[in-house]
């Protein structure tokens, strides 16, 4: 989940005074951010819409929310084609970055120094899950994106993975170890 203060978030057209489960964050727009939210919270929201007062006024929140309510009645069935939620989205997103980092030179030109640079500066502006995106725009500003060499890179994305991990509550990465689970596989 997105745990953070921005959690009960609420914007113009919204849930303004609703009661929000833990974890659940709502976008810029005042509406359930999907991929800001964890499955569970989302599905807890969902179910208590649907069994409370609340869910007629909140009936505005469409046709994902009445998906999600759904869905939350047979979690064991929920088909694996639904809307990405803040970890399967987060789980994506770190292959594709750990996979850019095992596949960049280790002696990059300045246009590939340069594209890398774009790329995160763009990605982290319109990654889809606005509470991650803002945090790791606020790192990118603090730890500047190092793109010397192809472990440069990897390092730098593995301290910044693991200071989300650190905001999660998670245990960190042992980032001398990053090639060996994005590029060359474990050693023996
Ligand atoms: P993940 O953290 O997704 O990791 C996938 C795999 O990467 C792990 O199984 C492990 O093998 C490996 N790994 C773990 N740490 C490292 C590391 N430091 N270096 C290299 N490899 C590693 N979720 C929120 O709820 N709130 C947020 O604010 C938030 N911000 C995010 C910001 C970004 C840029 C991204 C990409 C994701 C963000 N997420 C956020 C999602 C979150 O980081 C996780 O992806 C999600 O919680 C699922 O976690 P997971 O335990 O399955 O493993």
């Amino acid at each position: 989940m997105a745990a953070d203060s921005r959690e009960t978030t609420s914007a113009a057209g919204g849930a303004e005074g609703q009661k929000l489960p833990p974890g659940m964050v709502l976008g810029k727009d005042g509406k359930p951010c999907r991929s800001c939210t964890s499955g569970a919270a989302f599905k807890s929201w969902s179910a208590n819409l649907k069994s409370s007062t609340v869910g007629a006024s909140a009936a505005g929140f469409g046709a994902a929310a009445g998906a999600a309510a759904a869905a939350s009645t047979s979690p064991s069935t929920t088909p694996n084609d639904c809307p990405p939620d803040v970890e399967a989205l987060g789980r994506s997103t770190w292959t594709l970055l750990h996979s850019i980092a095992a596949t960049y030179p280790k002696e990059p030109s300045s246009t590939q120094k340069s594209d890398l640079k774009t790329f995160l500066g763009a990605f982290s502006r319109l990654y889809p899950c606005w509470v991650c995106a803002e945090d790791f725009q606020s790192y990118m500003a603090t730890q500047q994106i190092a793109v010397g060499s192809r472990d440069e890179f990897g390092k730098w994305l593995c301290e910044a993975h693991n200071a989300v991990n650190t905001k999660l509550g998670k245990s960190t990465f042992d980032c001398s170890k990053w090639e060996e689970r994005w590029r060359t596989g474990w050693k023996d």
